[in-house]
């Protein structure tokens, strides 16, 4: 069995990871961290985690095989580093930390001490962008040209804390959603992009200077151009993917979510047909694949080097929104 233990008591664990633990038949969630003890003893209560601790120290030597990190995203960096260098195998919240300098300090750390690092980028599992991937791999729209990416939400009123009003936490919708959606398409199209420029917005919702909205446009390697549009602000806006190619496009609407929801459709000359795909839960298909890592089978969904990516992404069209200049994408890798 994997014996959890979780580092930070995050709404992410209380409404999708901690049933995603538990819905593989040999997974064990032992023990929380919350930096305040009341908060853990409580989360622990409401949970039916067996132990509540608030240090990291504390939680690092109790007897768990991996740590999922789901604190704000200041803390990333420090936890993996302390969790790797116990020996832990990481499971961490994006983005892996506030640049992707520091990323990539967490990826040699995990590579040293010979640990498993995932990114926890869970519209990778999503059976819609599975769906996509193939169907672009296999040929189906013949050479991918365009893209378009939409995923403006809006940010539900209980998560409107840190990510509204610490930039100091990593907050902004850049860091909180464009990661995805770089991910995403780095995932769905089998390519990197290379360079971004971005516009951002403070639309009446985030304050302390942190955006609220932005519009991206990416170049890719292969020299496929794409849009992606990321907010907080839009009450009524659908979520979707889109992907033309020289034989055709595949449509798909309300894909950027947390459930595994949504329709993709492929249309070519031939007309069009509803694509089929597995409506697992996207978190609980992370989960498995990241205990098949464990155990030597495979990589995680997202790996620590995904997660580089897409901070490295993010990070790219901060740049271009704030110079007003495109800007080259580098993980360094
Ligand atoms: P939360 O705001 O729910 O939790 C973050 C931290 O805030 C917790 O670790 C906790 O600190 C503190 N906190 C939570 N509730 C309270 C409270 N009532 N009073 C005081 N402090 C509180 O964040 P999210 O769950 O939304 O996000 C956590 C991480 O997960 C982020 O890195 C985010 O980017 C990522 N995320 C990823 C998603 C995905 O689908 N991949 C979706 C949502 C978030 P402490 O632990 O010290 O108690």
């Amino acid at each position: 069995s994997v014996r959890w233990g979780l580092i930070g008591a995050s709404t992410i664990a209380r409404q999708f990871m901690i049933n995603a633990i538990r819905a593989q038949g040999d997974g064990e969630i032992v023990a929380v961290m919350s930096s305040s003890p009341e908060r853990a003893t409580d989360y622990a209560r409401e949970n039916n985690i067996p132990l509540a601790v608030s240090t990291l120290d504390a939680v690092l030597s109790t007897d768990i095989d991996a740590v999922y990190i789901s604190t704000t995203n200041e803390l990333h960096l420090e936890q993996a580093l302390a969790a790797a260098k116990a020996g832990k195998h990481v499971l961490c919240e994006k983005p892996l930390a506030l640049t992707s300098a520091d990323a990539r300090t967490m990826v040699a750390a995990a590579k040293a001490a010979g640990i498993v690092l995932g990114t926890n980028h869970h519209l990778r599992n999503a059976g819609a962008h599975r769906a996509m991937r193939e169907a672009i791999a296999a040929g189906r729209i013949g050479k991918p040209i365009a893209a378009c990416v939409f995923h403006a939400v809006y940010l539900p009123e209980n998560l409107q804390g840190w990510r509204i009003t610490k930039p100091e936490a990593g907050g902004g919708v850049v860091l909180d959603i464009t990661v995805h959606d770089a991910d995403t398409l780095r995932f769905v199209l089998g390519d990197d992009p290379v360079e971004v420029s971005a516009f951002t917005q403070s639309a009446g919702m985030a304050g302390s200077g942190l955006e609220d909205g932005a519009m991206c446009i990416w170049r890719f390697k292969s020299c496929l151009i794409a849009q992606s549009h990321e907010g907080f602000t839009t009450k009524f806006a659908d979520t979707g993917f889109e992907v033309h190619g020289s034989e055709g496009s595949l449509i798909a609407r309300n894909v950027m979510t947390q459930k595994p929801i949504g329709s993709v459709t492929l249309r070519t000359a031939k007309g069009e047909e509803d694509l089929r795909f597995d409506r697992e839960d996207l978190y609980a298909r992370s989960l498995r694949q990241f205990h098949a890592a464990i155990r030597g089978e495979g990589q995680p969904s997202a790996t620590g080097e995904d997660g580089i990516w897409s901070l490295a992404a993010a990070e790219a069209a901060l740049q271009s929104a704030s110079s007003g200049k495109a800007v080259k994408i580098d993980p360094k890798l």
